[in-house]
């Protein structure tokens, strides 16, 4: 039996609504750029079939912040008159498309425009589509997703996560890629032709519009029912005061010395997240001075742990550290939650090593991390994509 996929892509399925909404998630500031010219694409081709459209940034994700998950959007209508009528919100409530560019996202995003954590799937219509730039496969995908409440479609379209410094965009045609998805998965609003077309136009670059192809072609589409996904994700939703139950005057409860508050967490805003070598530990504290969150937390013996929660997946503390591999940066997907890890070394070190080179894929015997700093030449990388170490190499 076909799939909806397979029958839009045979013409099968005839367009009925009078618009499309397609939001794009991406991470505040390094990929705003990316996100910006997907929207701003997606209307471009829409109108070299007569249709009309508009793409717009979401108001409350301003100003933003590093890694903070942000919205853009792209609107695409027969008319003026249906784009009006779509357009008659604030921001839209519900997309039937919503595109990932970075698949750590899909554990849960907490915006600066609301409190507490979303499933990703949130805003998706049912028998809507979710859009995820991705390594991995979409089984893989799903295992980090909160479980569905409504049918969709997980498409999964290859590639790394995109990222830039700041306004800079890294033109390794994610963009492209997500256009040519697009085509395959939603073709009564983005043909391929069309993408190909407005690229070819943009760029005058062959190399550009076989991304677009590539990713029509590459992307793995997988339906996904009501109950898929993981209940492993924290639930993170605040009940908020409404003005007739709030108290007189701002009272700022005040935190205990040494107490975190436990509304404010931060770990959504993470691609990478840092793992420890506590064998391996010179307890220099650089780590615990530089980290701009204040992350660690001194141990009984005068070690330095993450506390997960709080932490951006900012990487400065790898920098910075001055021991190889005592600090190593980590895929955000390969982590199903936010436990502390020093109590496990603790009880269990051995446990706690395994879990160590599991995780970094480096050693965690200080000789075996002296043996591989001593073979590797100067200046050679040892990073993976996925894991990215400290030290002075
Ligand atoms: S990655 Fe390191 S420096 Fe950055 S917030 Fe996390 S613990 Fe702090
Ligand atoms: S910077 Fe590295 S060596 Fe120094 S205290 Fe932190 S983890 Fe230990």
């Amino acid at each position: 039996m076909k799939d909806l996929v397979e029958k839009k892509a045979a013409n099968e399925v005839e367009t009925e609504e009078g618009s499309i909404t397609i939001e794009i998630v991406y991470r505040g500031i390094f990929q705003k750029t990316l996100a910006q010219r997907i929207a701003r694409s997606i209307v471009l081709a829409a109108r070299k079939r007569g249709h009309t459209g508009t793409a717009f940034g979401r108001y409350g994700d301003s100003p933003e912040r590093n890694g903070v998950p942000a919205k853009y959007f792209a609107v695409v209508a027969i008319n003026e008159l249906e784009l009006e009528s779509s357009m008659a919100k604030y921001e839209p409530a519900v997309v039937d498309v919503s595109i990932v560019v970075d698949d750590t996202l899909v554990k849960g995003v907490e915006s600066w425009a609301w409190y507490g954590r979303q499933p990703i799937w949130k805003p998706v219509r049912s028998d809507g589509f979710v859009v995820v730039t991705s390594e991995k496969t979409p089984d893989e995908v799903l295992a980090q997703t909160d479980a569905a409440e409504r049918p969709y479609t997980l498409a999964v379209v290859p590639g790394l996560a995109s990222f830039a410094g700041l306004w800079v965009f890294k033109d390794d045609h994610t963009d492209y890629r997500v256009l040519g998805a697009l085509a395959r998965l939603v073709p009564d609003w983005v043909r391929l032709e069309d993408v190909q077309a407005l690229i070819r136009e943009q760029t005058k670059e062959g190399s550009a519009a076989d991304s677009a192809q590539h990713g029509f072609d590459a992307t793995v589409v997988r339906a996904v029912a009501p109950g898929e996904g993981t209940s492993g994700h924290e639930v993170l939703q605040f009940d908020k005061p409404g003005w007739t139950t709030m108290r007189p005057g701002i009272i700022v409860d005040a935190r205990k010395p040494g107490e975190r508050n436990p509304y404010y967490k931060k770990y959504g805003a993470r691609t990478l997240r840092p793992v420890v070598n506590f064998d391996t530990c010179i307890k220099c504290t650089m780590c615990w001075l530089d980290c701009p969150d204040e992350c660690f937390e001194v141990t009984a013996e005068g070690h330095y742990e993450v506390v997960y929660e709080a932490c951006i997946g900012c990487g400065i503390c790898a920098a910075v550290c001055p021991v190889k591999d005592c600090i190593v940066m980590v895929d955000e997907m390969k982590f199903t939650d936010n436990k502390d890890t020093w109590a496990l070394w603790k009880s269990d070190h051995d446990a706690y090593n395994r879990w160590f080179e599991e995780m970094a894929g480096v050693p965690a015997d200080p000789k075996g991390v002296a043996a591989r700093a001593a073979d590797a030449p100067v200046g050679t990388p040892t990073v993976s994509h996925d894991a990215a170490s400290g030290g002075d190499d």
